[in-house]
C-alpha cells in the first residue's frame, strides 16, 4: 500500500536522505530497488532522514522511496509465542529457511515473510456473546495457544466501543478470519483475532499501580538483598564473563513471571547465537515443557543493521505490553541497553542531531525514560479489568566498568533496582557476582510490608542486618589488611565469621545445583535467618568469654554454608529446627565457658 514516493538524495551508512514529500515522523517506508526496510526519523522540509533496517550497500541516489503512511507496528496475535524475530519482527526461523543463510537476506518484507502465519488454523473459544456492549480491552474469546499460555483475545484499543453483533463460533479459524463484528457509532467494526500496534507508542492502560508486590527470581541475593518489584525495572551492567547470559537464562527460567521476552540487542553474532540457542534448549521448571512455549526471542546482533538494533527495544517492550494487557505478569531482559543507546547514537550523528555527552544525542536520557516507564504493573482497560504487569531487567555494558559514562548514569535514575556484576567475584568464583556493596534497590520499602505478611514479621530487621554486617565486614578487612587480624576484637572476629557464612551460605547461588537453583522466600528467609542468629547469639556468647574461633568450630556452624545445597524449598520447616538447635548449642558453649571460668576462679 503506498500512499506516496519520492527519490533517494544521498547514502550515509544505515541512514539515507530522500525527497520524500508528505512524508511523517516515525512513517514505515521502502527504500530503493529492493524495498529496503525504512523508518522516517527526521523530516526538514520536502526531505526525510530514514534509518534503514537493513544494509544499505548497493543503494544508489535516485533510487525510489515508497511510503506507507503508517508507523513501525508490531504485529500482534496468536503465534508471536514461541518465534524469534528481528527487531522489526521478521521471523527469524522462517527467514533462514527462506534464504538458507542464518542471516537475513535484503528486501525480505512482510508479504513475504509476515511476522505471523496466516494460514495456521487456531482453535478459537468465544467468551462473549451477542448483544454485549464491547469496550477496549474487553474479553471476546482465548485461544489455546501453547500448553503454557491462553492467548486471550480482546477487543483492541484502537476500536471505539460499541454493541457485538456477531461472535464466531467456537471452532478453527485462522488470523484473517473475522471472529466478531462490533457496531459503533462510526459503522461496523470488523475484529479479526490479531491487530498492529506502533512500537513506539505505550499501549493504553486504566490504572498504574505501585510497586509494593515483589517478582519473586528464586535468586536469594536479588529478592532479599535487592528485590524488584512486579512491574519494575532494574538494570544489570555486566563486564564479560560476569555471568549475565547465565543471570538472564536464570531469571526467565525461574522468575515469577508468567512470559519472558529476552530481547538480544547488538552483542556479536556468535555470542548472541550462544545465548540464543541456551534459550531455545530451556525447559520450564514447573511443568517440564518447553520454555519458549511461554516466550518470544528478539535477536538484533552487531552484525546485523544497526537500525533494527534500535527498533528492537520498542517492539519488545510492545510485545510485553500486549501480554500485560491479556493479564500476564511480562518480563523482558534486555541485553544490551549499551548497544541500543550506540546504534541509537551512530543514526543520531548521521541525521545531523547536535552530539551531547560522549556523543550521543541530546535525547538519550529521554528515550531511556521513555523505555523504563513503560515497566509497570497496571489495572488494564476492560471490563473485567485484569492485573497486569511489563518488568524490565536491562544490561548495560560500560566501557571499562566506569558508571558514570552516560547510558549507565541515566539508565540508574530510571530503575528502580541495581544489580552489578562484577568481574572480580566472578573469577573468585562467586556466583552469582553480584556485588552486595555496591547493588541497590529502592523496592525494599515497598515490598518489605509483602515479606512480613507472607514470610515473617522481621523480614526487614533480618535484611538490614545481614547488609550492615557485610558493610562491616568490607570495613574491617580493610583494618586487617593493614595491621593483620590481632587488631580485631573477638566481637569483630566474629562479625567477619557471620559475613563469611552470609557469602558462602546465602549470597551464593549455584545455577547447575538442582536444589540451589531457586530458592522460594520462605528457605530465604529462614537461611539468612540462621546466620543472622549465629551472629546475634554468638555475640552474646561472646561477651560471656567464648572466644570467635569456638563459635566457628561449632559442627552446626560448620555445616551452615551447606545447607542452602541441602534443604530444598518445601522442607524449609528443617530450617527452622535448625536455628533451635543452633541456638541450644551456642547456649551450651557460653555455659561450658562460664563453667570454667567458675572453676579457675576458684
Ligand atoms: P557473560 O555472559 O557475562 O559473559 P556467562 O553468563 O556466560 O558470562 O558466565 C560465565 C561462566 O560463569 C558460566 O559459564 C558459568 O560457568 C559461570 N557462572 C555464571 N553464573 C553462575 C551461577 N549463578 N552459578 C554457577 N556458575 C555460574
Amino acid at each position: 500500500m503506498s500512499v506516496g514516493k519520492g527519490r533517494i538524495v544521498y547514502i550515509s551508512g544505515p541512514v539515507v536522505k530522500a525527497e520524500l514529500p508528505g512524508a511523517l515522523l516515525y512513517e514505515l517506508v521502502f527504500v530503493g530497488e529492493l524495498g529496503l526496510f525504512g523508518e522516517v526519523v527526521r523530516i526538514q522540509g520536502d526531505m526525510a532522514f530514514i534509518q534503514v533496517y537493513e544494509e544499505t550497500t548497493g543503494l544508489k541516489p535516485g533510487e525510489p522511496v515508497v511510503r506507507t503512511g503508517e508507523p513501525l507496528s508490531a504485529w500482534l496475535g496468536p503465534g508471536i509465542i514461541n518465534q524469534v524475530y528481528d527487531g522489526v519482527q521478521r521471523p527469524l526461523r522462517n527467514i533462514f529457511e527462506l534464504t538458507q543463510r542464518p542471516f537475513v537476506a535484503r528486501g525480505i518484507n512482510y508479504e513475504r515473510t509476515p511476522p505471523l502465519d496466516f494460514k495456521k488454523p487456531w482453535k478459537w473459544i468465544p467468551k462473549a456473546k451477542v448483544g454485549d456492549e464491547v469496550a477496549p480491552g474487553d474479553l471476546l474469546g482465548v485461544v489455546p495457544e501453547t500448553p503454557l499460555i491462553e492467548h486471550r483475545i480482546l477487543y483492541p484499543p484502537l476500536y471505539k466501543k460499541g454493541t457485538l453483533k456477531y461472535i464466531a463460533p467456537e471452532g478453527e479459524y485462522t488470523l484473517n478470519d473475522v471472529i466478531a463484528e462490533v457496531e459503533t457509532d462510526e459503522g461496523i467494526v470488523q475484529v479479526k483475532m490479531w491487530h498492529k500496534w506502533p512500537v513506539r507508542r505505550p499501549r493504553p492502560f486504566r490504572e498504574k499501580l505501585p510497586p509494593i508486590e515483589p517478582l519473586i527470581t528464586g535468586i536469594r541475593v536479588i529478592d532479599t538483598l535487592f528485590p524488584i518489584a512486579i512491574g519494575g525495572a532494574a538494570a544489570i551492567p555486566g563486564p564479560f564473563g560476569s555471568g549475565k547470559t547465565v543471570t538472564i537464562r536464570t531469571l526467565a527460567m525461574y522468575s515469577q513471571a508468567r512470559y519472558v521476552i529476552p530481547v538480544l540487542c547488538g552483542e556479536r553474532g556468535n555470542e548472541a547465537a550462544d545465548a540464543l540457542q541456551g534459550l531455545l534448549k530451556l525447559i520450564d521448571p514447573t511443568t517440564g515443557r518447553p520454555l519458549m512455549e511461554r516466550t518470544t526471542i528478539i535477536v538484533n546482533t552487531s552484525n546485523m543493521p544497526v537500525a533494527a538494533r534500535e527498533a528492537s527495544i520498542y517492539m519488545g517492550v510492545t510485545i510485553a505490553e500486549y501480554f500485560r494487557d491479556q493479564g500476564y505478569d511480562a518480563f523482558l531482559m534486555a541485553d544490551s541497553t549499551s548497544r541500543w543507546a550506540e546504534a541509537m547514537r551512530e543514526v543520531a550523528l548521521r541525521i545531523g542531531e547536535m552530539p551531547s555527552e560522549e556523543g550521543f544525542p541530546a535525547y538519550l536520557p529521554t528515550r531511556l525514560a521513555e523505555f523504563y516507564e513503560r515497566s509497570g504493573r497496571v489495572v488494564t482497560l476492560g471490563k473485567e479489568g485484569r492485573l497486569g504487569s511489563v518488568t524490565i531487567a536491562a544490561s548495560v555494558s560500560p566501557p571499562g566498568g566506569d558508571f558514570t559514562e552516560p547510558v549507565t548514569s541515566h539508565t540508574l535514575r530510571f530503575v528502580g533496582a541495581f544489580w552489578p556484576l562484577d568481574a572480580k567475584l566472578a573469577y573468585s568464583r562467586h556466583y552469582p557476582a553480584i556485588n552486595w556493596l555496591m547493588g541497590f534497590s529502592r523496592y525494599v520499602d515497598t515490598v518489605a510490608e509483602w515479606y512480613q505478611k507472607s514470610v515473617n514479621t522481621d523480614w526487614k530487621d533480618i535484611r538490614d542486618e545481614a547488609v550492615r554486617i557485610l558493610t562491616r565486614e568490607a570495613e574491617l578487612q580493610e583494618v586487617v589488611r593493614i595491621l593483620g587480624t590481632e587488631a580485631l576484637s573477638e566481637q569483630e572476629k566474629h562479625l567477619l565469621n557471620a559475613a563469611f557464612l552470609i557469602r558462602e551460605g546465602f549470597l551464593k547461588q549455584d545455577a547447575y545445583h538442582p536444589v540451589d537453583v531457586k530458592s522460594l522466600p520462605p528457605k530465604q528467609y529462614w537461611l539468612l535467618r540462621l546466620m543472622i542468629t549465629f551472629y546475634r547469639k554468638g555475640l552474646d556468647a561472646i561477651n560471656r568469654g567464648v572466644p570467635a574461633a569456638a563459635l566457628r568450630e561449632l559442627d552446626l556452624v560448620k555445616r551452615l554454608p551447606r545447607l542452602r545445597m541441602e534443604i530444598k524449598n518445601e522442607d524449609y520447616q528443617k530450617l527452622v529446627d535448625y536455628e533451635k538447635e543452633l541456638v541450644d548449642a551456642i547456649e551450651n558453649l557460653a555455659r561450658q565457658y562460664e563453667s570454667q571460668k567458675l572453676v579457675a576462679k576458684a
